[in-house]
């Protein structure tokens, strides 16, 4: 079953696989420790509402503070995670993670509107979903409309009715779910009238492609969403220039380097009160 034995082996075994192969077994085999070690961590960046100079909440992005390797970034790991299927008790640590601080954010008097979750496929595939999260909300005591849950596309052309059910219960329950990376999956538009989607996330190289004569995709998915009623954020925000443009076109939520990078919980409180001398 395995490559090994189905012929043509030979690309298998070309140096530099290898290799990967090898140093993904290690990863993946410190990965299973790194949870049991609290050696995971959460980062939040902010999201700001260009308009009101509000900020609005925050998106969890998740980092292994590996002991020798220092930080380890997710486009790393997160994809052995999602082949050994270690990405659901990861991903429930970081829901579970996420709520609390958010919570206690809100307990010191920081007013966050929301706190952002990516999920992935494989958290879908798992037939419990719906009460995973409801119960994580429950035991941080934090209200469903606080928590966005940020999908991507791979997950709507699957399509599959677990998927559907699923995603009809979130959003019953009063959670905002989000299509990251909006724009660069192979998903046809069809399906946006049919889910339960509250808000498109522009992809980052769209807003990064982005000039002044060239607006067209950018422009598409804002008008999209304004037409399906649907909330609008652009990712990956880098210049002051991009934010003018975004919110010359109406999109006004946005997120990326120019007002911060994703940072600690610590940081996080002393960013929030100096936000209206950085914007
Ligand atoms: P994403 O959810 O699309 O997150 C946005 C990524 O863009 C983050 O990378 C963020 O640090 C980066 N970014 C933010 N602003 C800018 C900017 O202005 N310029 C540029 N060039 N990049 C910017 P990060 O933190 O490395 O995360 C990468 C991806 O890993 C995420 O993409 C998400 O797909 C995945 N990921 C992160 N945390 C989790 C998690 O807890 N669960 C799952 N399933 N996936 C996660
Ligand atoms: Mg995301
Ligand atoms: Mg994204
Ligand atoms: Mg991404």
């Amino acid at each position: 079953k395995s490559k090994e034995t189905t012929g043509n082996s030979y690309h298998f075994y070309s140096d530099g696989m290898n290799i990967r192969t090898f140093e993904n077994i290690k990863l993946e085999n410190a990965l299973y420790k790194a949870l049991e070690q609290d050696e995971l961590i959460l980062f939040y960046q902010p999201q700001i509402n260009y308009k009101t100079k509000q900020f609005e909440g925050v998106e969890a992005l998740v980092r292994w503070n590996h002991p020798e390797q220092g930080m380890i970034s997710p486009d790393k790991f997160i994809p052995i995670a999602e082949e050994t299927g270690l990405i659901v008790s990861i991903g429930e640590w970081v829901l579970t993670e996420a709520c609390k601080q958010l919570k206690s954010w809100h307990n010191q008097g920081y007013p966050l509107k929301s706190m952002s979750v990516n999920l992935s496929v494989r958290q879908f595939e798992q037939n419990n979903l719906f009460s995973i999260v409801k119960n994580v909300l429950e035991k941080a005591n934090l209200s469903p409309e606080y928590l966005h849950l940020e999908l991507t596309e791979n997950l709507i052309v699957k399509n599959t009715e677990l998927t559907l059910k699923t995603m009809k219960q979130l959003n019953g329950l009063g959670i905002n779910l989000a299509i990251d990376d909006f724009g660069t999956g192979y998903s046809s538009l069809g399906y946006l009238k049919n889910l339960p989607i509250s808000t498109l996330k522009i992809d980052k190289s769209f807003v990064q492609e982005m000039t002044k004569d060239e607006a067209a995709i950018t422009n598409t998915i804002i008008t999209l969403a304004q037409n399906l009623n649907l909330e609008v954020i652009a990712e990956g925000v880098e210049t002051r220039e991009q934010a003018e443009f975004l919110s010359a076109q109406d999109c006004y939520l946005m997120q990326g380097y120019f007002f911060s990078k994703p940072m600690a919980a610590d940081d996080i409180v002393k960013k929030y009160f100096s936000y209206n001398s950085i914007l």
